[in-house]
């Protein structure tokens, strides 16, 4: 098995009154090739912070952030921007991530233009193609984000963040701000794109319905810490944590039929 990210002792602290905060305490973790790694924990709880600094969207105070190799924190700025084009991310609020007034053409454009030569027929076909692997059509491309749903936007914010064919994609909340019905949709299209592509994700959620449903392997993040981490399975059959198996009691899906049976019967409703 290949690694294709690997998190080493990370710290992230913030000033705060005059004191320090520590946000993210000393995570390692690894990515496997292919597989879906789910992060979940409270809201709070340092995930998004821990995205950003495997991402070095900012800088970690300590620790080591290695993809594909390479360790991000030695990188000069031009070439973490190179590496990063093979890191996709796809954040919680998909129509604030979109530019009120650029069409979704131009969006989807927009990486394609920073990281690749494309213009012309070969941009608007690679344009099409990334639309239709969303389930958009061309006809959305003309349109602003606001004459789209928010299940919608994210997909266009999935498409955003495959421009590039990244091998990683960072999935922070990708489904927290749509309707429940919606949220499946979205799941199950992120379910088939990982299938067809082969992608690596890195799946964080408050909801341990949502990285029940996609994860091989599971972590949980409690306090910039994770308390527990392993299999998918043997985490939700046998949580050793006391705070993992409070988690699995509050989540909605406890003991009942899961998102995974509620979009079965779901896939027909329009987002
Ligand atoms: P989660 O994504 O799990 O909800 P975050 O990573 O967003 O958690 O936040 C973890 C903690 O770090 C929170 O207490 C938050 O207030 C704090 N935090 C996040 N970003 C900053 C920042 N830029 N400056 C100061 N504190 C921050
Ligand atoms: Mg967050």
């Amino acid at each position: 098995m290949t690694s294709v990210l690997t998190l080493e002792n990370i710290v992230k602290t913030f000033p705060h009154h005059r004191r320090v905060f520590t946000a993210v305490d000393d995570v390692s973790l690894n990515i496997q090739e292919g597989t879906v790694y789910g992060l979940v924990g409270e809201s709070g709880s340092g995930k998004s912070t821990l995205a950003r600094c495997a991402m070095q969207l900012m800088r970690t105070t300590s620790g080591r952030a290695i993809f594909e190799g390479q360790d991000l924190g030695m990188l000069a700025p031009k070439a973490l921007r190179t590496v990063r084009s093979r890191m996709g991310i796809v954040l919680q609020n998909p129509v604030a991530a979109l530019n009120p007034r650029m069409t979704i053409g131009a969006s989807v454009a927009e990486p394609l233009r920073t990281h690749t030569s494309l213009k012309g027929q070969p941009l608007q076909a690679r344009i099409n193609t990334l639309l239709d692997e969303v389930g958009l059509g061309a006809e959305h491309a003309h349109r602003l984000p606001h004459q789209l749903s928010g299940g919608q936007c994210q997909r266009v914010g999935i498409a955003r963040a495959l421009a590039t064919s990244p091998r990683l994609l960072i999935l922070d909340e990708p489904t927290s701000a749509l309707d429940v019905s919606v949220q499946a949709q979205i799941l199950n299209l992120l379910q088939d794109l990982q299938q067809q592509k082969g992608l690596t994700y890195l799946l964080i959620s408050h909801d341990l319905d949502v990285v029940r449903y996609l994860s091989d392997e599971v972590a949980v993040m409690r306090a910039g810490k994770i308390v527990e981490s392993g299999p998918a399975e043997q985490i939700f059959a046998n949580p050793s944590h006391d705070y993992t198996r409070k988690l699995l009691e509050a989540a909605p899906g406890h003991g009942q039929p899961g998102i995974a049976d509620s979009h079965t019967f779901n896939t027909q409703g329009s987002d």
